[in-house]
């Protein structure tokens, strides 16, 4: 049992000033792994006022020793190796080699990367009569969800840590033990007192408390559109800056040289790596129309590459949904493709045979899926595929523009000049073209509704900074 029903405030875990606490379950097992404070107003106050007095020594501390700090948090993370892989496997149901090689190594990444891009930084500038300098935020409200307990609070925190910005994180109740895990390793790493600051509790309480909070100058958020918008509504009461991480429905466009395999077990993998909860999954395959009889024919001939199953056995590809609300989601997606024109390929609603324990989904595919319908449109954040059918490159690429979100984009095939020509028409954030491996120093973020901001690299370290310019300074 995991049981943290404290904060960490001040450099040190201290009691709540409530009594509530939340339940952490298994969902593989659907069995109470562990339990966390339900913080209150009072608990997010304390923290907020610790990072307000930890920020003026913080935010004069040099690039190197914020460097070095990075450096050893580093360090410190991955003598826990183990540690983080249990307890993701254990909160979020994930997978033993993707918790390994994806979710654990991601937020070590950003702690890495962001090392070695402060040292460098350029905190000031001297341009024409003008000597520009870029201060730390201030206090920021650091907000995550449970997709990638690691990841996505260390890219925030590595980007305030170089900046020089304190912070309170307030992770997902469903997955909080990994941010547990996260302070161990600043407390051992050194972080100054204050710097870090840590309040569990609900969306509602703590949540919507940082967005309001008077005493904080900056708001990172990743999670949902609706949550979001409610985050910029509250920040607008006091100008208050939001960077916002939102959801996307990404197109994977395969060109029409692409190899049929290589680009099946492309879309296969989007959708059952992390269980479909990856707010960049390529979730609708855009397939020429002479490819679509051969491509439906290698999905059925590869699903079976990917087994749904027990997250801690080393042969499984795809884990259950996070909850059981989750699961529900899916299943009602499911349905609506179901009750669509779209035909099944594969998978459909219920569990896997054998999986009646734990929120396991079908690997789902749909085809002959018009771009505008529901499950084309909507972002599922489950194990489901549908594939449309395009006639030209032209028709290709505003079928995969045509959503509200602009999160990422996948292109498979060969010919040089239709890659360049697709992959730079997307209008989304990041653009893979044929499974290249991820640039931790590359921006991160969406265009439209997928949210406001980047994150990693230099221009995550960027959202944290005010630049501030001089004109006159004698030299
Ligand atoms: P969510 O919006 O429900 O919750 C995210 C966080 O916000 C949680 O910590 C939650 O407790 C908190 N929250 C809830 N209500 C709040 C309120 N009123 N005010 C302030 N905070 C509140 O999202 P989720 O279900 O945890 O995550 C899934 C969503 O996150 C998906 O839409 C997914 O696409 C998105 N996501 C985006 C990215 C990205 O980088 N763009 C990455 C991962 C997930």
């Amino acid at each position: 049992m995991y049981n943290y029903i404290q904060h960490y405030i001040n450099g040190q875990w201290v009691d709540s000033t409530g009594n509530e606490t939340i339940d952490v379950i298994n969902p593989a097992t659907e069995q109470k792994i562990g339990e966390i404070s339900s913080g209150t107003e009072e608990d997010l106050d304390k923290a907020v006022q610790a990072a307000r007095d930890a920020f003026p020594a913080f935010s004069q501390t040099t690039q190197e020793e914020r460097a070095a700090l990075l450096d050893r948090i580093a360090d410190e993370y991955e003598k826990r190796k183990d540690k983080f892989i249990e307890v993701i496997m254990e909160e979020l149901g994930s997978p033993i080699n993707f918790t390994t090689n994806v979710q654990y190594q991601m937020g070590l990444n950003h702690f890495r990367t962001a090392a070695k891009l402060v040292r460098d930084f350029a905190f000031t500038e001297q341009r024409e009569n003008s000597f520009i300098q870029k201060d730390a935020i201030g206090v920021a409200g650091l907000i995550t969800p449970w997709n990638f307990p690691t990841n996505q609070a260390s890219t925030k925190l590595a980007s305030a840590f170089a900046a020089g910005s304190t912070v309170v994180l307030k992770p997902s109740t469903e997955t909080p033990f990994a941010a547990v895990l996260l302070t161990e390793v600043f407390e051992a790493a050194g972080v100054p007192k204050g710097v870090f600051n840590l309040v569990n509790g609900t969306g509602s309480t703590i949540g919507n408390g940082i967005s309001n909070h008077p005493n904080i100058d900056f708001v990172s958020f990743t999670g949902s559109g609706g949550v979001g918008t409610k985050i910029m509504e509250n920040g607008a009461q006091d100008i208050k800056k939001v960077s916002l991480e939102l959801g996307g429905k990404s197109p994977i466009v395969v060109l029409d040289d692409a190899d049929v395999d290589y680009a099946a077990k492309t879309a296969i993998s989007n959708i059952a790596g992390n269980t479909g909860q990856v707010c960049t999954a390529g979730t609708r395959a855009l397939v020429p129309e002479s490819m679509h009889d051969d491509f439906i024919q290698a999905i059925k001939n590869h699903i079976s590459e990917y087994p749904v199953g027990d997250p801690k056995d080393e042969s499984t590809f795809t884990g259950p949904q996070v909850s059981e609300d989750q699961w529900k989601t899916v299943q009602d997606y499911i349905q609506k493709g179901l009750d669509s024109e779209a035909t099944l390929v594969t998978g459909g609603a219920g569990k896997p045979e054998g999986l009646e324990t734990g929120y396991y989904s079908k690997l789902t595919v749909f085809t002959n899926v018009k771009p505008e319908d529901t499950i084309a449109q909507e972002e599922i954040f489950g194990p489901v595929l549908s594939i449309i059918t395009y006639k030209d490159l032209d028709e290709a690429i505003d079928i995969a523009n045509g959503t509200i979100y602009g999160l990422a984009g996948y292109v498979v095939g060969n010919d040089p000049e239709a890659l360049t020509k697709t992959a730079r028409s997307l209008r989304s954030g990041r653009i893979v073209v044929n499974n290249e491996k991820a640039d931790f120093t590359a921006p991160f973020g969406g265009f439209g509704q997928s949210g406001i901001g980047r994150e990693w690299g230099d221009y995550g370290i960027e959202e944290f900074l005010e630049p501030k310019t001089i004109v006159g300074l004698p030299s």
